[in-house]
């Protein structure tokens, strides 16, 4: 075990808007605020530990309205994605250039017909996706 101690926390980012499980990048021994980094956009973000009780309480809420956690996914039946099949809604997906698991989501099309799925991602959030190009 590496004694890295790398924190990181659910913040929702007004550039990609959605919410991202963001690396804690530097934490000031005497500062209230914290910085957080995006993966959508490589931004950062301050975020003052004062608000911290009210987004504690909205990371849950979330939790419960959307997001992901890795055990709610079944990782054994993961299709590995291509955008050449076809996705139902429930399937759970491995994006191999990601190298992160999701869950289908919703469908929907593209202009030209193009059909897509809609999958939530753990690391990446929600993200669309061609299907069917096959
Ligand atoms: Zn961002």
């Amino acid at each position: 075990m590496q004694g890295t101690n790398v924190r990181s926390m659910l913040q929702y980012c007004s550039v990609c808007k959605d919410h991202f499980d963001m690396e804690v990048v530097q934490q000031g021994s005497n500062e209230k605020t914290i910085w957080l980094k995006c993966p959508g956009c490589q931004g950062f973000l301050p975020r003052s530990e004062e608000e911290d009780e009210n987004a504690i309480l909205q990371e849950v809420v979330q939790k419960q309205t959307g997001d992901i956690l890795l055990e709610d996914l079944d990782i054994e039946s993961a299709k590995e994605y291509s955008e050449n099949d076809v996705y139902e809604i429930g399937d759970v997906i491995h994006h191999r250039s990601w190298n992160d698991f999701g869950k289908v989501i919703a469908k929907d099309h593209l202009p030209g017909n193009r059909k897509t799925i809609w999958a939530r991602f753990l690391r990446q959030g929600k993200v669309q996706l061609l299907e069917g190009m096959k």
